[in-house]
């Protein structure tokens, strides 16, 4: 099989300015753990142009989806973001990344921790109906600048709760905490300092972080990741450090500074 495949766009849809998703085909043979990421591009002369994408369609869907920062001058996505259904996106076809539930020693509580475009591998993630099978409670914490970076939120909140085999367990089992840092919104407020003033589990009526019970991937920028590492850390956490050693908690950068 050819290490990089092409798929067709699908459809397109803009949350805002910064930031948009689309779905493509799938190759039936492209398989993938819900949480992975694979390198995706666009056909730029002899090579295509790639970048590490989360990918945020569920393993059991038929399409694929992602969802995609547009940064200004940004060598791929100042293209990207002008995809139209019917184009042609390069996506490789070795799937990796260490946010993998195998990875997680076993607990009550699952906390999704993401900021940004981090929440793509999260949206794989609670389409899983293993996750609820594995965690009584999984929190999917979102932090973004402004609420039009919400994405999924409609989604998340109406249709996943009203999905015809997910929604039972979605009601029961999983918490939704969107959080604003530039706006007014119910919750405002960055995660790390939901999790220090006690914010984050008030409002839920869970108690504080617990490393016997409770377990954490984190999906952000690399400043985000550092920060709640170590406050995970200081609480008694460990990290997974590679893939196949089981932790409390797992992270996976949403994208590399320059
Ligand atoms: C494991 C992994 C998974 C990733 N998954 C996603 C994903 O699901 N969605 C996504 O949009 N990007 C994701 N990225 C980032 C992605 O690979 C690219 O960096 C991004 O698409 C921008 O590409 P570019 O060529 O336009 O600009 P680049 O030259 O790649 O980036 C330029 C600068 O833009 C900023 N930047 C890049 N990506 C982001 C972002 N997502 N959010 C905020 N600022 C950013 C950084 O400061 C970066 O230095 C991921 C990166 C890694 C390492």
């Amino acid at each position: 099989m050819a290490l990089i495949g092409t798929e067709r766009v699908l459809s397109v849809h803009h949350w805002n300015e910064k930031v948009f998703s689309f779905r493509t085909t799938r190759d039936p043979t492209f398989r993938f753990e819900n949480g992975h990421f694979v390198m995706l591009g666009m056909p730029a002369g002899e090579k295509p142009l790639m970048r590490a994408y989360s990918i945020a369609s569920a393993n059991h869907e038929e399409a694929l989806e992602f969802l995609s920062i547009k940064v200004p001058d940004g060598p791929l996505t100042s293209r990207l973001q002008n995809i139209k259904p019917g184009d042609e996106i390069c996506i490789s076809r070795k799937p990796t990344g260490t946010l993998l539930l195998r990875d997680l020693k076993p607990g009550k509580r699952l906390y999704l921790l993401s900021s940004g475009t981090g929440l793509a591998p999260f949206m794989s993630l609670i389409k899983d109906p293993e996750i609820y099978e594995r965690f009584e409670q999984v929190v999917l914490v979102h932090a973004v600048r402004y609420r039009s970076e919400l994405a999924y939120r409609d989604y998340i909140e109406w249709e996943l709760t009203h999905h015809e085999y997910l929604g039972p367990q979605v009601r029961k089992q999983l918490i939704y905490v969107p959080t604003v840092t530039r706006q007014r919104f119910h919750h405002e407020g960055r995660i790390t300092t939901l999790i220090e003033t006690g914010k984050l589990f008030e409002p839920l009526g869970v108690p504080p972080l617990n490393p016997a019970v409770d377990r954490a991937m984190i999906c952000g920028s690399p400043a985000m990741l550092t920060e709640l590492s170590e406050l995970l850390e200081s609480r008694g956490f460990s990290q997974s450090t590679h893939v196949g050693d089981a932790g409390d908690f797992v992270i996976e950068r949403s994208f590399v500074s320059r």
